[in-house]
């Protein structure tokens, strides 16, 4: 075949990288380094090295310390589980594999040694694989105590000299994790040979890392993902005509934002990482991904960096990215680079455990091709276009193979931990540093502390925000009696232009104080871990005009504000002062007073009230539709009135969720409602299951049951309200468009993509969905029986997206969607305000509601059918039309005398249009009030939006309705703009959700109509 002009390029660039590679031998060295090159006495494992070769696809995409294997007459290599060598095609193996070969190591090497770290949430084991030099395994419990003091400064009175001594003795230790997202398959083999090199290979620039440092390797990080996804690459195998499904569960509940998790550690793969690497006081955590050609240090970008770490960690990640960049240049490998897009700011990801735990955080993006095919890959033009920090970028066109991969990340690896080694005196007294600074915070950039009053009316939602930090390794601690602190002053107002009242300018605002009661949470800033605290507590600011115009992820996360607690920041150092004690274990306070026939259990939309529900099958429960007293307590509307429980059950049942049960001698006065245990459906898509996955660990963490079925049923029960009183359909997040929710994916060719287990594919389902065919969606069917279940009674609940398809195919009359054209809203904290308290959805919440909000669905209100939501005037008229005189006066016509002009109806943006008599006479159209859509939330005001992230463009969505209830037919849709349920960090809006359950049967309680 003649080659074509597009591929003689990579021939002669190939030939140009050989040259290259040639000359990488010559390449000087810095004084007193050691080169990368093997034992010349060692021999070589032959067979397996010239199946390395066979399966690099080309001689520049690996380097001198990857392109052989050192031969052990003890130590097995990687062949004997995978019957083939790290990165071979078609070989992927199970994390079960894995294990199996790092305990091989560890049984026939002194120099491994592998630590059970925890389990899945499906019950699969996790592993760390420890490998240093055998007097490093042998005294690692010693080390440990060293690096605890470097870790804990308090610990040598942050005496600097005592800590150089000890930076002179510790062996640091290098953590790298693999395989997080389930798709990115390469990681396992090359840590899997990675570990068989540092534990055999004998040659110099080995033999330092090994006797200098400890490796610390997970392979496997997602490991109910890794199952999955090698049972699907088992079936591409065995059915490689066809189209193979694609991975839509990784972990039981998250996919992709499983490296979202970092600072909720909802997942237990975040929460094992979190203790393996706090726990051996490790000062680098190395997390492996895969999806930049070929190797993109993807630890620093170009900004903003998050506000809560500390430059000297950012000078980390440029001198270790730099170098590595710099050591495979010099090898000949294209396309290694750092920078890049990411832009470091939250602090969710899995990495970033150590950047907010004083350590050095770090990600590879290297190349994969999903699994073990060898394919030839094209690239987009952005991603070989040459760049100031891509001076050699990756090829336009390649073979490329997972062993390929394998090298980089290997090469890549190695060169990172000699470079570390070499400078670790350096990096554990920097260690030492950001812990040190850490703790001398309140007296430097401050603050001093966080309170969490022991006054707090929600203290289960308290408790669990303090486990959330618990989690973190944060320190906390309780006053054991009431203290005050003297607030911050309040910047004064700007300087008035006219300079008129510069004494009142000048005048200081008095300093104010505030009283905390005893009991109340102290978080001390002066403590190792004050940074994870400090950065999830504070508010961020993401500024429109920030020269980064694409957020990478969240623009602001503000935990209190979030979770619906009060958290005072506390700049006065006095604080410290408080006599305090440390909190072993977070308790919310929970109880019975006394006994009775009946007990009352203020509403304040404490999540947790579901839980008890569900856990009292047998009380009957009513809610309060009014506010009341009894023996002078305040109870608000939607308290819970329980009968039919003993004291003991209820004690029993209460423990621990943060309310009090108090006996009341009768039944209030006001109107009260059942509140009924609903029969629940969830629906979930075959499209991504991303979204709704962080709604399901909240039911399942609450204990709201649920029967988890997907559109494809819901086109098959054509009585759904049989089976159901309500059904959440909680936001796609991908491919979540109406007509993709109704079609699902391409099904006139192709082959059918069974989700289900089958002797090939153990592991898909786990305890979730499964399906002969993933391609068909909703269906007409699924849309009509979700119509009827509406008509009949039923509660359909959405969110974002699924509000978006709700209204598109006319399930709810009266709302539209707009579309926005500037609204900028990436992930953000915003403000909610409370417009209909008595509805239930509304039970518990205050006037000021802070939820989270990414670019939300517009949501106006018409009270004409098939109208879109906008004022009479039109969009932009908000004043009188074209005529005489000012903004106020009449207009007249010459040679008539004037008239009144009637006055127009006026409403709020959130607010149902009112009617005027001309657009009332006759109007089938007319929505009658009963069945007009009834706001519970709205938007804030513009300027009260932004909480904590970036809002731009915000008067497009302010004020504008937020959750909305609208009655349809016999039932409700109840639709959020919002998204209340989101990676662990939104438990403050939970409830809003968890009471159209609860009050399923009487959404429409308080509900107070229009005239006409
Ligand atoms: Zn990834």
């Amino acid at each position: 075949m003649i080659p074509t002009a597009e591929a003689r390029v990579p021939i002669l660039r190939g030939f140009l990288l050989l040259l290259m590679l040639s000359l990488a031998g010559t390449a000087a060295l810095a004084d007193g380094e050691t080169a990368p090159a093997r034992d010349p006495k060692q021999p070589v494992d032959d067979a397996y090295t010239a199946k390395i070769h066979k399966y690099t696809t080309q001689p520049f995409f690996t380097s001198p310390l990857v392109d052989y294997l050192p031969a052990s007459k003890s130590v097995p290599t990687p062949e004997v589980v995978l019957g083939d060598v790290a990165g071979a095609p078609a070989v992927l193996p199970y994390a079960e594999d894995v294990y199996k070969y790092m305990r091989l190591l560890e049984k026939n090497s002194p120099r491994v040694k592998v630590f059970s770290i925890g389990r899945t949430e499906e019950g699969r084991e996790m592993i760390a694989v420890a490998i240093s030099s055998p007097e490093n395994l042998k005294n690692l419990e010693a080390n440990r105590a060293r690096l605890a003091k470097l870790a804990d400064p308090r610990t040598i009175r942050l005496d600097d000299e005592e800590a150089d001594r000890i930076v002179a003795q510790a062996v640091p230790v290098y953590y790298i994790t693999g395989t997080i997202h389930s798709p990115e398959t390469g990681a396992p083999t090359a840590l899997m040979e990675l570990a068989y090199r540092l534990a055999v290979d004998e040659g110099p620039y080995l033999r330092e890392i090994r006797d200098g440092m400890i490796t610390l390797i997970t392979p496997v990080v997602e490991v109910d993902g890794r199952d999955r996804m090698v049972d699907i690459y088992r079936w591409h195998l065995a059915h490689p005509k066809d189209f193979y499904p694609p991975l839509i569960y990784w972990g039981k509940y998250v996919a992709h934002d499983n490296n979202r998790d970092a600072m909720g550690v909802t997942l237990k793969l975040t929460e094992n990482v979190l203790n393996t690497y706090v726990g051996w006081k490790a000062q680098v955590l190395h997390d492996l991904h895969e999806s930049v050609p070929y190797l993109y240090d993807n630890t620093a970008g170009d900004g903003p960096f998050n506000a809560w770490v500390d430059p000297i960690l950012t000078d980390e990640w440029e001198m270790i990215g730099w170098r590595n960049v710099s050591d495979m240049t010099k090898f000949g490998m294209p396309g290694v680079f750092t920078h890049g897009v990411f832009d470091t700011w939250s602090p969710g990801y899995l990495m970033f455990i150590a950047a907010m735990h004083n350590g050095i955080s770090r990600l590879y993006e290297t190349f994969g091709n999903g699994g073990a095919d060898t394919l030839e890959r094209t690239l987009d033009p952005q991603d070989y276009a040459r760049t100031w920090y891509k001076q050699n970028p990756p090829l336009p066109k390649v073979l490329w193979s997972q062993r390929d991969n394998n090298n980089y990340e290997q090469t890549g690896l190695l060169t990172s931990l000699h470079y570390f080694n070499e400078n670790k005196r350096l990096f554990l007294k920097n260690f030492y540093l950001k812990a040190k600074r850490s703790v001398t915070k309140p007296g430097a950039e401050g603050p001093a502390a966080y309170v969490l009053p022991a006054d707090d009316p929600r203290a289960g939602s308290q408790a669990e925000l303090l486990r959330v930090l618990e989690k973190q390794a944060v320190e906390i601690s309780r006053a054991t009696a009431a203290f005050t602190v003297t607030l911050p002053v309040k910047k004064s107002a700007k300087p008035k232009k006219d300079g008129k009242d510069s004494k009142e300018k000048d005048a200081p605002a008095a300093p104010t104080t505030r009283d905390f009661p005893a009991g109340s949470y102290i978080v001390r800033m002066d403590q190792p871990y004050s940074r994870i605290a400090d950065a999830l507590l504070d508010y961020q600011y993401w500024s429109p005009d920030d020269p980064q115009k694409t957020p990478y992820d969240d623009t602001g996360w503000t935990f209190g504000e979030l979770f619906g607690v009060l958290v005072t920041r506390v700049t006065d150092p006095k604080v410290l002062n408080v006599t305090m004690e440390r909190v072993k274990e977070i308790h919310a306070p929970a109880g019975v007073s006394g006994e009775g026939t009946i007990y009352a259990i203020n509403n304040n939309a404490e999540p947790s009230l579901a839980t008890l529900r569900y856990k009292l099958h047998d009380a009957s429960i009513e809610a309060a539709e009014e506010p009341f007293e009894s023996g002078g307590k305040k109870f608000s509307r939607g308290s819970f009135l329980l009968r039919n429980v003993s004291r003991a059950e209820l004690k029993d049942a209460i423990s621990d969720l943060g309310f009090e049960a108090i006996p009341v001698s009768a039944m209030p006065s006001v109107k009260t409602h059942a509140v009924r245990a609903a029969r629940v459906a969830f629906v979930h898509t075959w499209l991504s299951t991303q979204a709704e996955g962080w709604w399901r660990i909240a039911l399942d963490n609450l204990g709201v049951p649920y029967d988890y079925i997907s559109t494809q049923t819901v086109g098959k029960i054509s009585d759904l309200n049989a089976k159901y009183d309500v059904i959440l359909f909680p936001p796609v997040g991908f491919f979540s468009s109406p007509t993709a929710i109704i079609n699902g994916l391409p099904s006139t060719w192709g082959n059918p993509l069974p989700w289900k287990n089958t002797p090939e594919t153990p592991n898909l389902v786990g305890k979730n969905d499964s399906t002969d065919d993933m391609r068909p969606g909703l269906g007409w069917e699924g849309v009509r029986n979700l119509e009827s279940f509406v008509a009949k009674g039923g509660v359909l609940l959405t969110a974002t997206d699924t509000s978006r398809f709700a209204l598109s195919i006319g399930l709810a009359d009266g709302v539209s969607v707009g579309n926005a054209q500037k609204l900028k809203i990436v992930g953000s904290v915003v403000g909610a305000r409370l417009v209909d308290s008595r509805s239930p959805i509304a039970y518990g919440y205050d006037e000021k509601l802070s939820v989270y909000c990414d670019n939300g669905p517009i949501f106006s209100l018409s009270s004409i059918s098939g109208a879109r939501g906008g004022r009479r005037l039109g969009g932009e008229m908000h004043t009188r039309p074209t005529g005489r005189g000012t903004m106020d006066d009449p207009d007249f016509a010459i040679g008539r005398p004037g008239v009144e002009v009637p006055e127009e109806p006026k409403a709020e943006i959130w607010e149902n249009p009112l009617l005027t008599d001309e657009q009332l006479h006759n109007n089938f159209r007319v929505i009658p009030p009963a069945n007009r859509a009834r706001v519970i939330f709205r938007y804030a005001d513009n300027k009260e939006l932004l909480v904590s992230g970036l809002v731009e463009g915000g008067e497009e969505i302010a004020q504008h309705p937020a959750v909305v209830d609208v009655p349809t037919g016999s039932g409700h849709v109840v639709l959020f703009s919002i998204n209340p349920v989101y990676r662990g960090e939104t438990r403050g809006t939970y409830s809003l959700v968890l009471n159209a359950i609860l009050n399923f049967d009487s959404l429409n309680a308080g509900r107070q109509l229009a005239e006409k």
